[in-house]
Formats: C-alpha cells, structure tokens, sequence
C-alpha cells in the first residue's frame, strides 16, 4: 500500500489573501492601537500578547463586527481542494495561530460540510472587551506559549500517525511546520525563509497549485 497524505494548512494569509489583522487594524485600528505589534517584532511580546492587545480594542457591537468577518475573502480553490480531500481520503487540517471565532465564520461551513479538523485557539468576542484569543491548555500536545498553538507538533503528530505531510503556510510561525513537513508549499515570509534555509518548496500562488498536486498524486 503506499502512504496516504495528509495536508495541513495555515490560514491568514495563506487561505485569505491578508491576514485578519490587517483586516481589523486596516477598518478600525489606528496606530497607536498597533504598536504592540511593534513590540512583538522588537521581540518584547509574543505573537498572541501582541494579538490579544490589538484586538482587544475593537469596539464595534458584535453584529457588525459578525457581519465584517463574513465579507473577508477567501481561496476561490479552497472549496474544490477540500472536495478532493474528502473523495482520496486525505485528511485536512487548517491549523492557525489565530482563533476559531473568525475562522468559523469565514469557512465553518466549509469546515463541517468537508470535515476539516480545525486546530486554533479559543475566540470570544464583546463589544466591551474586543476579541479575546485563548490558546489550549499547557500540556496540551499543541500548546506553544509564544503563538498559542504549535503547528510543528501537530506535522509532527500526523507524520508519526504514518501521513506524508503536506504543509501550506505563508508566516513566521510557519517556518518550523514547514521544516519538518515532506511537502512545502510557500508564500511570501515563508518563501524566503525557505530559500534561505533550503526547505524545497512547491509553486504557491494559490490553492489551486495544492489542488493540482493533490489531484495528480
Ligand atoms: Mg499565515
């Protein structure tokens, strides 16, 4: 029998074209509400403190800040990529150092209709408070403390179940995913830290490049 695939995929940037907190800071967020990002560059904060301070100073009523996510776009070959997951049998996880509450809403659909396994933080939303992002229990397999969850253990986890992972990312958290994936496919930061590390990567100008490669497999 030859070894089943599986792939795991990040998704800001990688299955949206930006990443949520662009989307946030570009309608709401002046720049004084985002120089904790600043600090999380200058490495004084980590990747989910710097987050959970932007994003706790939205204040729109949930309703409109519902109805916002809704209109974020996304991979117009995500939607055919997941079909052909589900018809070879290639399990599919989205895995994401943002959270639930605006993944649920952009693709949740999609998430149960293709049965996704969806590996991210905890998100709650209020008006009062903003967006609160909660990462799993320490002593969870996929705790990280710096982005909450570690998607290199979780390549990991699906590589010892005896899957050849293929890995889609775009990010600085998805430098070491990828290192430790069989198959890489890159965008932007992830690109160039490939390079630079000589991590192979596959041409990635959208899902429909993994579509292609999963189809031909
Ligand atoms: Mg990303």
């Amino acid at each position: 029998m030859s070894i089943q695939t599986a792939l795991i995929s990040d998704f800001d940037g990688t299955l949206t074209p930006e990443d949520f907190f662009w989307y946030v800071s570009e309608r709401w967020l002046d720049a004084e509400a985002l120089e904790p990002w600043q600090r999380y560059l200058d490495g004084k904060l980590s990747h989910l403190e710097a987050l959970n301070l932007i994003f706790s100073r939205i204040r729109e009523p949930a309703a409109a800040f519902d109805a916002f996510i809704k209109e974020i776009p996304f991979d117009p070959a995500f939607v055919k990529t997941a079909a052909l997951c589900r018809e070879k049998n290639i399990p599919f996880y989205i895995c994401s150092a943002g959270c639930d509450y605006y993944i649920e809403r952009i693709i949740g659909a999609y998430i149960r209709e293709y049965g996704i396994r969806l590996v991210t933080n905890h998100g709650t939303y209020s008006p009062d408070s903003g967006l609160k992002m909660f990462p799993p229990a320490e002593g969870s397999p996929f705790y990280d403390p710096e982005v909450g969850i570690s998607k290199a253990a979780l390549v990991k986890k699906v590589k010892e179940e005896g899957y050849r992972v293929v890995f889609a990312g775009d990010g600085p958290p998805d430098i070491a995913p990828a290192a430790a994936a069989d198959v890489v496919f890159a965008k932007r930061i992830l690109l160039e830290e490939c390079r630079k590390r000589h991590i192979r990567t596959c041409r990635f100008d959208g899902f429909e490049d993994i579509y292609a490669y999963l189809k031909e497999m």
